[in-house]
């Protein structure tokens, strides 16, 4: 998200609105979204069905009552996106991030 202080423009995670530093790892979604790496962990572990439709803030995808996804503050992760994250954090060079999500673990 960003977020209009007196200083200017700030960035910051949707989920726990944690300031970016530029420096921590963080995913860039849709439209300015956010996910940091701590998020990612914390979707990883708590994803669960959801019990009713919801919006992924990361991509703007509207997902199934039923679907598993994570939520915290006002945004919503869908499980796609965390996997996308999972991979793109463990490739990239300046994360120390293994995958935690398997390749073979299908959703559906
Ligand atoms: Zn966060
Ligand atoms: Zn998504």
């Amino acid at each position: 998200m960003q977020k209009h202080t007196k200083e200017g423009v700030v960035l910051a995670c949707d989920f726990c609105e944690t300031d970016w530093d530029q420096v921590k790892p963080m995913i860039e979604g849709h439209r300015g979204s956010i996910l940091c790496l701590a998020c990612l962990a914390r979707a990883i572990d708590e994803a669960a069905e959801l019990p009713e439709v919801f919006k992924c803030t990361l991509c703007q995808q509207e997902r199934q009552a039923g679907d598993r996804g994570w939520r915290s503050g006002g945004a919503a992760v869908c499980f796609d996106c965390v996997q996308q994250a999972d991979r793109a954090f463990a490739k990239d060079p300046d994360t120390e991030w293994d995958r935690k999500i398997a390749p073979d673990d299908r959703w559906r």
